[in-house]
């Protein structure tokens, strides 16, 4: 509006760069997946999936872990050392109940004295890996990606998976080998439906060089298939099905399927193809949909915890779009000063930038206040700027804590 037409690729005016705040907003509440950052999600029970915060503060390594939600993050522990443990599914806010002793929740303190059905592990005391070393670790100069393992939610370091992490790893869904042998069937499904393992040629070739093997090979062996004797006892019951005989007693499910052509597992049993039990497996997109949900596949995933995996909706994909009410139109970058400003920060710095958004957000409109009162237009330049302004504002901050420590 404010600009004129030659001026139009190179500056912005003040109304678009609101509009692009409320984008940023959108963007900010993707990553947080709809968590509200003004009420405690207690009332709400296990939620399906949040937003988790652990408090080195209240409940520092050596006493009970415990885990927060995000706006008990920002309201009861303001100033405390926190852990950001991203999201995790089915968790019921802990903040001011027995864990934390004298301290109170001050959104919701009507809790009881402890959430039973609360999973915990060391990510709550700000550790990971099968290393048990903290992120970032101070004592580790190997620059190494950490991706979570979509059943335990721990975080692993890629070198500490036992394979050889392929590339896009972030459109993909990841099992360590621990929670593979504790479901030993998706190792069927890890022959058929996993990405392949991608295997170094020799250990004694320069790095990089990796070779890609592709596992669809019927010509395999087939004494893999005759898998070890830790298989659970459904498991063989469903190698019984290779010969469609109809042996299966829990399958009830007498309904229009044919003898065994209702189950896909069964059928990837019989078709004998299979890969090497060791390391953990990378999944494709919509990798869930090709489950098997006959009512013996549901217990087999129901007994072994993991009925979450038949549900699409749980993946964190699915988590962070619910956050976004509308797609971002057109966002090409450049056009979009206060996103490619965004992108331009480490992901550290995103994450405190959405952590603070709600103090952000005053800050910049009222940055951009001073915009309008002087009629000027705002340039990508301006918002890189102000976001400059808020890093050396935190150092300070950094810096002068200790006269502030309570
Ligand atoms: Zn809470
Ligand atoms: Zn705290
Ligand atoms: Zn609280
Ligand atoms: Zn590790
Ligand atoms: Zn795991
Ligand atoms: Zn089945």
């Amino acid at each position: 509006m404010a600009a004129n037409e030659a001026d139009e690729e190179a500056t912005v005016s003040l109304v678009d760069v609101l509009e692009e705040d409320e984008e940023l907003e959108q963007e900010a509440s993707a990553v947080l997946g709809g968590s509200d950052s003004e009420k405690c999600s207690y009332p709400e029970g296990y939620v399906k999936r949040q937003a988790l915060y652990a408090c080195n503060t209240c409940t520092p390594k050596g006493g009970e872990p415990a885990g927060i939600c995000l706006a008990c993050s920002y309201k009861c522990h303001e100033g405390h050392e926190l852990f950001e443990l991203y999201t995790k599914r089915n968790f019921r806010c802990d903040c001011g109940n027995d864990k934390f002793g004298e301290m109170e929740c001050k959104l919701f303190p009507e809790k009881e004295k402890a959430n039973s059905g609360n999973k915990y592990s060391h990510n709550f005391f700000g550790l990971y890996c099968t290393c048990d070393r903290p992120y970032p670790d101070p004592e580790d100069e190997l620059p190494d990606e950490m991706i979570q393992c979509i059943i335990c939610e721990d975080w692993f370091h890629g070198r500490h998976l036992g394979c050889v992490v392929p590339e896009s790893v972030e459109l993909q869904e990841m099992i360590c080998e621990s929670c593979m042998n504790k479901s030993p069937f998706l190792w069927t499904y890890a022959a058929h439906v996993a990405v392949p393992p991608v295997l170094k040629v020799c250990k004694a070739e320069e790095e990089g060089k990796v070779e890609v093997e592709h596992d669809e090979d019927e010509t395999k062996p087939e004494k893999e298939v005759s898998e070890s004797t830790e298989d659970n006892k459904q498991q063989v019951e469903v190698n019984g099905t290779a010969g469609c005989k109809r042996k299966l007693q829990e399958l009830e499910d007498t309904s229009a399927e044919g003898s065994c052509s209702g189950c896909r597992l069964g059928e990837m049993k019989a078709s004998g193809q299979s890969r090497a039990q060791q390391g953990a497996v990378f999944w494709p997109s919509a990798w869930r949909t090709k489950l098997c949900s006959c009512t013996h596949c549901k217990n087999l995933f129901v007994d072994a915890g993991v009925a979450f995996l038949l549900d699409e909706t749980d993946t964190v994909l699915a988590y962070e779009n619910k956050g976004k009410t509308t797609e971002q139109a057109g966002g090409v970058e450049g056009r979009d000063p206060l996103m490619s400003a965004l992108n331009n920060l480490n992901r550290v710095q995103q994450l405190e930038i959405i952590h603070e958004y709600n103090d952000m957000k005053t800050e910049l409109k009222d940055y951009l206040q001073t915009f309008a009162a002087e009629g000027k237009v705002v340039t990508p330049e301006d918002i890189r700027h102000f976001f400059e302004q808020q890093q050396t504002r935190k150092r300070r901050r950094a810096n002068a804590g200790q006269y502030y420590c309570s």
